[in-house]
């Protein structure tokens, strides 16, 4: 009897574990979806919520309550105790405090003339005055001391106020606008931590990015396309960015700034602020105002070289991405849902171009292939089904791996500037580089037998055993394969469908290669 009650209820426990799994699943992929603020606070509240609903332990009077049936009595017990009135038990000293303060009122109360009478008028006048918000800042070179004056009263000067959520000053208005934004930005990642967005143990790197992409990029960006952004803020923008980023992927801070952004199919913090400026542009395009854009073809005509001015901006990320300029624009200006397109289609292309030139050129990446990358698609490495924590802990080893993050003895003998041994600590035979891991360390060689057989099986099935033989041959190409299968896509001509199964297949063969390297090194370490 015992025994069935207690399955039940790890049945019962498992199912309600289940249940719960599948509302976190559906909120996220209503996240994905379609993300707006609302799902944001319930993603951020069901984080606040306690699970725990029953107290361990109360101590009311010396006692202590663990039964929940006890501890509602005491709870009962105390409320009872205090809405009982009691006589003769008040604390003297502050009676008497309260009985002198009372005179003292009564006494004030005496002595005072009728109040004055105020007319509406004068109400409102005085009311009025109290709103002092408006303020000037003075940006001339020499600082005037003229007073300012609104309606007859005096607006204060001060060096600092905000409008429309931007930091105005009379210099420097983009440092000050810069660390707020990465400020707000950083409390709005703090407050999604909790919810699985960061790396080990968290969510899937491709939820994190749609999360982080949706709710911490627009604060992080806000407003930013009207100021004028130096390199260096664009450069600590970008690197609180790819920080963010590495970070959800678990990457360490040596892999290459173009992988990271390219893994998770993300751009750079400058490509999103230049779409800002691209969509501001077409709002006042597309304005009936006819004031605005008299302003917009002055400060064109004016001020086209004019480094600091939105408007030599514009011109020169136009001509950056490709796009019609804007006289063209203002003769032809498209539908907004076309031209938004076409901003994204341009934008994504001129970084893709970018990010994978930068990443060819790295030496850490060369098992890797880049040219299947994109911006706006995420890396099969991180393309899991169902996210089981397990295996996202398999692809966050594969992903190190592949991007030559992962460190062996022949990488830790050029960080040390060769006072450390290349040589395989396991085996003792050959430098251990990654080729030697994958195909050859003799150590590793009863794991690799199994994973490594149950994967080749798997290709052989589908694919012409000669083109197998022909095209993945030596422990080079082998390794490159089990890292990174895309790299024979086309020679071998796998399908999609093979891919993932692949993919799998390689995840885990890596994965428990590293775990027998570590299980080897920590026994030998304790010798
Ligand atoms: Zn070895």
């Amino acid at each position: 009897m015992a025994t069935m009650l207690r399955n039940e209820k790890r049945k019962l426990r498992s199912k309600v574990k289940m249940e719960q799994a599948l509302s976190r699943q559906n909120l996220y992929q209503q996240i994905m979806d379609n993300p707006n603020s609302q799902l944001f606070y319930r993603l951020i509240n069901r984080n606040r919520s306690n699970q725990q609903t029953s107290t361990n332990c109360l101590k009311i009077d010396e006692n202590y309550n663990y039964v929940p049936e006890e501890q509602r009595k005491s709870f009962a017990k105390y409320y009872e105790d205090l809405s009982v009135p009691k006589e003769n038990i008040y604390e003297n000293g502050y009676l008497n405090l309260c009985k002198i303060r009372q005179q003292l009122y009564e006494q004030a109360i005496d002595k005072a003339e009728d109040p004055e009478q105020f007319t509406e008028s004068e109400v409102m006048k005085a009311i009025g005055k109290l709103n002092t918000k408006k303020k000037i800042i003075d940006c001339s070179k020499r600082k005037s001391s003229y007073s300012w004056t609104m309606g007859g009263k005096v607006v204060k000067t001060s060096d600092c106020s905000e409008h429309l959520g931007i930091k105005r000053t009379d210099g420097k208005e983009h440092n000050f606008n810069i660390k707020e934004r990465i400020q707000t930005a950083r409390r709005t990642k703090y407050a999604l931590m909790g919810s699985g967005v960061h790396g080990t143990n968290g969510l899937n790197p491709a939820i994190s990015y749609q999360i982080y992409k949706t709710y911490v990029i627009p604060r992080l960006t806000y407003g930013l396309e009207v100021l004028p952004l130096t390199k260096s803020n664009i450069e600590e923008l970008e690197i609180f960015h790819r920080k963010n980023l590495r970070h959800l992927q678990s990457l360490p801070e040596r892999t290459s700034n173009a992988v990271v952004l390219l893994l998770l199919g993300a751009l750079p913090i400058e490509a999103e602020i230049h779409k800002r400026h691209l969509s501001l542009l077409y709002s006042i395009l597309s304005c009936d105002n006819s004031k605005i854009k008299d302003v917009m073809i002055r400060q064109i005509a004016t001020n086209y070289d004019n480094k600091k001015s939105f408007f030599s901006r514009i011109l020169n990320i136009l001509e950056m991405y490709d796009l019609p300029s804007i006289n063209y624009l203002q003769k032809n200006l498209p539908k907004r849902d076309i031209w938004k397109e076409e901003i994204k289609k341009k934008v994504n292309q001129y970084w893709n171009a970018q990010l994978k030139s930068e990443a060819r050129n790295k030496t850490s990446l060369k098992n890797m292939n880049i040219e299947n990358l994109e911006i706006g698609k995420t890396a099969q490495v991180w393309n899991l089904q169902n996210q089981p924590r397990l295996e996202l802990r398999k692809a966050i080893i594969k992903a190190r791996m592949m991007t030559g993050a992962y460190i062996l003895q022949s990488d830790k003998h050029k960080f040390t500037h060769f006072v450390a041994e290349p040589l395989c600590q396991l085996c003792n035979t050959e430098n251990e580089d990654i080729i030697h891991m994958v195909t050859s360390c003799p150590v590793l060689s009863t794991i690799r037998e199994k994973y490594y057989v149950e994967m080749k099986m798997e290709i052989l099935d589908n694919i012409d055993p000669i083109k197998w033989n022909t095209f993945c041959c030596n422990k080079m190409e082998i390794t490159q394969l089990i890292l990174d299968c895309n790299n024979f896509k086309e020679t071998l001509n796998i399908s999609s469908e093979l891919m993932t199964k692949i993919e799998e297949k390689c995840r885990n063969l890596l994965f428990q290669l590293h775990a027998k390297r570590i299980e080897v090194l920590d026994a030998l370490n304790n010798k």
